[in-house]
């Protein structure tokens, strides 16, 4: 075990390994704010070099617990296997942006087992979570959360319970639920409810629930979340040859991500296995970007958006994010920027057209957001062009198809017959 302490990032408070929730000193019990996700795992660097090295790692097999001792998961009894991680990392050789010599590559995180990077995060926090006792799992989610923790809870024979919201976030704005993710989440078996009520309301209520149940809330494993994140940073230098990009840019709603990116590019660095860090850029959608309105405020401490528009990205609309996301962009010298739906569309239509990949819309806020950045200047020519810039996209198209069904009409009907499908096929302009 080489895991040695929670870490508040914000105080500096340490706190012993089994701690729930977030840093007693910095966040409010059950209230809304940018510093309830300030904990991360600390290890012991100098024993972990002693037992891990490059050779070592390329030895073993793809996946989450191929980083077993950058793990806080103790008894490999608990290293529940779904076979999540070892995503590719797809070099993007047809969109415009690539053929005009850019160097992109985008991280495909929807083929993790239940279709999102969130397989990362919750299996290592049901993981530790199961090992320190837990006899069931229950969480608060827009969805995908839910579906990773339920086929987690499936795998290890326990029980769970799925508060389903419309929008992450957004308990009491009534937002509808994704029917997609709920058929998903309740084919694993999990017991699904629409909680009503405030999120200070629901956060008491997990208390309870862990209370009187036994069972483990995933937000109070918040620490251990940002934990399993970090295993796609180490894909990432790997898979570039023991190298960072230039730059990495993450959808982002309360940041966990997007920090536990930036912590697994910092532990590689202190490993020696990389030389140098990237930057890291948060891209948020309009009208629910407070990392966004934070940083162009040098506001380490983002605000509580009073409320946030409806977009095409429920997963990544949040009504804050954390201080945590606020200092990987300022360590690392990076940004935010903020999208609009139709970028995001656009975005989306590209990557499955031109590259064959297909992605939530919100993941598609990566290569919206990577676009955004170069038109106002963010990265530098040598960035794009040579070192390359990498976009997490974090779900699987098939997460939302329903909900863009408005915005793609159903298919025209034509006359079963070859002359018909002509001129149909003409009036497209498709080549014959
Ligand atoms: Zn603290």
């Amino acid at each position: 075990m080489y895991a040695t302490s929670l870490h508040c990032f914000y105080c500096g408070t340490d706190f012993p390994l089994t701690h729930r929730g977030s840093c007693t000193n910095c966040a409010t019990v059950g209230e809304e704010s940018a510093l309830s996700e300030t904990l991360g795992v600390q290890y012991d660097l100098a024993a972990i070099k002693r037992q891990l090295d490059r050779d070592e790692l390329v030895r073993r097999a793809a996946g989450l617990w191929r980083y077993r001792e950058l793990l806080p998961v103790v008894d490999p009894a608990f290293r529940i296997e779904l076979g999540a991680g070892g995503t590719r990392l797809a070099p993007l050789a047809r969109i415009p942006e690539a053929m005009a010599g850019n160097r992109l590559f985008m991280k495909v995180e929807g083929s993790n087992p239940s279709g999102s990077f969130k397989d990362r995060p919750i299996g290592v926090a049901a993981s530790v979570a199961l090992e320190q006792g837990a006899r069931g799992l229950a969480c608060l989610t827009s969805g995908n959360i839910g579906s990773a923790m339920a086929a987690i809870a499936a795998k290890a024979g326990v029980s769970s319970l799925v508060l389903l919201l419309g929008a992450a976030g957004l308990a009491d704005q009534g937002a509808a639920v994704n029917v997609e993710k709920y058929v998903q989440i309740s084919t694993y078996g999990a017991e699904v409810v629409t909680p009503v009520g405030g999120l200070g309301q629901l956060y008491a209520l997990a208390d309870r629930i862990e209370a009187e149940m036994g069972w483990s809330f995933m937000h109070n494993v918040q620490a251990y979340q940002t934990d399993g994140d970090k295993t796609t940073a180490f894909e990432i230098c790997e898979q570039l040859g023991w190298k960072a990009p230039a730059a990495v840019f993450v959808p982002t709603g309360t940041g966990t991500n997007l920090f536990g990116l930036w912590q697994g590019f910092v532990l590689f660095k202190e490993l020696g296995f990389i030389d140098a860090l990237p930057r890291m850029f948060a891209v948020q959608p309009l009208g629910a970007a407070s990392l966004v309105a934070a940083w162009e405020a040098h506001q380490a401490i983002p605000a509580v958006l009073q409320q946030t528009e409806a977009n095409l990205a429920p997963p990544i609309s949040h009504r804050v994010s954390g201080y945590h996301a606020y200092k990987a962009i300022q360590e690392s010298g990076g940004g935010a920027v903020a999208v609009a739906d139709r970028e995001m569309l656009a975005a989306l239509k590209d990557l499955a057209s031109y590259e064959g990949i297909y992605a939530e819309t919100a993941s598609a806020a990566a290569l919206a957001g990577i676009r955004r950045a170069m038109a106002l200047g963010f990265l530098r020519e040598e960035e794009t062009r040579q070192t390359g810039v990498v976009g997490i996209l974090t779900s699987h198209g098939l997460k939302n198809s329903l909900a863009l069904s408005q915005v793609f009409t159903p298919p025209p009907r034509v006359e079963g017959t070859w002359e018909a499908l002509r001129n149909y096929l003409e009036s497209r302009r498709v080549k014959l």
